[in-house]
């Protein structure tokens, strides 16, 4: 996404693209690697050595409110960030703590529609374990 896509992404959403909000979206809006708010932070500092912690927080929950990212919570006291908001699911390496997109349809997930006593309005799968160097997690290849 170059610029001025960044910048259409955020008129879309209702967000006025200041400076600050651009150098925040021109980081977490390209990223895949789901970072928390101090690593969206760390890196967009780097670049632009003014911007203060609160603003790149106010900045995500702005685009989050604004349905430019999504909000995980995918380990007790771990936040993180992703601009892919259309449904999929997570894998979390537990050595590095990288967490990789699962397309949607590499899992089959049943049993939603009929638990009952709840209101679902949407559910993720979270698999742990070690990712094999050089690799995405991608459904097997069946060979039977
Ligand atoms: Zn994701």
């Amino acid at each position: 996404m170059r610029r001025d896509e960044v910048i259409e992404k955020l008129r879309q959403h209702g967000v006025a693209p200041s400076a600050q909000r651009l150098a925040v979206a021109e980081f977490v809006l390209l990223t895949d690697a789901h970072p928390s708010a101090d690593q969206v932070f760390a890196s967009v500092k780097r670049a632009f050595p003014m911007l203060s912690r609160a603003t790149v927080y106010n900045t995500l929950n702005l685009f989050v409110e604004k349905g430019l990212l999504r909000q995980l919570v995918l380990a007790e006291g771990r936040v993180v960030f992703d601009p892919m908001t259309v449904a999929h699911h997570h894998f979390v390496d537990e050595q590095s703590g990288a967490i990789r997109d699962i397309p949607w349809e590499a899992l089959r997930v049943s049993g939603v529609e009929g638990l009952s006593g709840v209101d679902v309005h949407e559910y993720q799968v979270v698999v742990r374990g070690r990712l094999e160097p050089g690799r995405r997690p991608r459904r097997k290849s069946r060979t039977s």
